[in-house]
């Protein structure tokens, strides 16, 4: 029996699990991202982007993706034969289905369902800008998403944060919208609540998800709900252009279907990257959050950079600039 690996891009494998899509077995050795038995051999895909064919005609099938070196077989290194190891879930079905029920008004099985989810990041942060995504996730990608560790960001740190996104960009089709904190600070002294904001932000990076996948539709969108639906579609009567069909909200709906919480990692990789550009132009690290520390920070780039700066650090109505300004105001007594 022969053995042949190859190194692909998950973009790649991505493509590769949906070639294999009926000859998928149910259990995944430790990580991997999907095993699949066909006629010529086992194919097993790794979270490290190692493919291992094994069997007779491995080369001829390894040969289907570009592969036919390898041959001696360095199998371990995804960990094929690891008893046990971390990461690895016995597939569920549809985990939404008690969820959704209990929820009402959402369909039976979303979160089996091909949707469109949408979440936003930044909004009780004093400094940096609202980040809002919608990504695209179709059922059959589930799995394999699960298996990249995509979850509830809520329990990720931001180190795991950035290397799921890191993977994730790549293979889910999705938009990010930036409100930088000029612009923010502009529509904010011009009335615009929050509410109004991430309403046409969350808006229009659905509809650019929805140009992005046509003519493929999603079978729901699905929005982590900040404000009532009725709101929601009360704030965008001005917008050319609203995606309306099949639009369902909803609270915690991270944990409801794998699209939102694709699309807080890639909302919250992109404040984290924000985040840290600013900290690259202040000179020093810039805090999170809207608690006493960025008082503190404010105040010093006040004091290293002039006041004027202010507007496209932070969000100019919350109480922390006047605090900041306070703390700068001691200091030079
Ligand atoms: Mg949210």
């Amino acid at each position: 029996m022969g053995n042949v690996v190859i190194n692909l891009g998950m973009a790649e494998i991505m493509k590769m699990h949906d070639y294999y899509s009926k000859q998928l077995v149910d259990k995944n050795p430790p990580g991997s991202v999907f095993a699949a038995k066909t006629p010529a051999c086992m194919v097993t895909a790794y979270k490290s982007g190692k493919v291992l064919f094994q069997g007779n005609d491995c080369e001829k099938e390894a040969g289907k993706w570009g592969g036919a070196g390898g041959g001696a077989g360095d199998a371990r290194g995804g960990g094929a034969r690891g008893a046990g190891g971390a990461g690895v879930t016995a597939k569920k079905p549809a985990a939404a289905k008690g969820k959704s029920a209990a929820k009402g008004d959402l369909p039976i099985g979303i979160g089996g369902m091909s949707a469109i989810g949408s979440d936003e990041v930044g909004t009780g942060d004093f400094f940096g800008p609202i980040t809002v995504v919608a990504a695209y996730v179709k059922k059959e990608h589930i799995p394999l998403l699960k298996e990249l560790g995509v979850r509830d960001s809520k329990d990720l740190g931001d180190e795991k944060i950035v290397a799921i996104a890191k993977v994730i960009k790549d293979v889910v089709p999705f938009s990010l919208m930036t409100l930088k904190n000029d612009k923010y600070n502009q529509v904010q002294q011009a009335g615009w609540s929050q509410g109004k904001m991430k309403a046409v932000l969350h808006n229009q990076a659905i509809l650019n998800v929805l140009g992005k996948i046509s003519p493929e539709k999603p079978e729901v969108i699905l929005i982590d709900q900040f404000v009532q639906a009725s709101t929601y579609f009360q704030h965008l009567k001005n917008q050319k252009a609203i995606a309306k069909e099949n639009v369902y909200f909803s609270t915690k709906a991270e944990g409801i279907h794998l699209a939102v919480a694709a699309a807080s990692i890639l909302a919250r990789y992109a404040f984290i990257q924000y985040i840290d550009k600013l900290g690259e132009a202040a000179g020093f690290k810039i805090p999170k959050g809207a608690g006493a520390q960025v008082d503190v920070a404010a105040a010093k780039l006040i004091v290293n950079k002039g006041r004027d700066i202010l507007p496209s650090f932070v969000k100019l109505h919350f109480a922390n600039t006047d605090k900041a300004l306070a703390l700068v105001n001691k200091k030079r007594k």
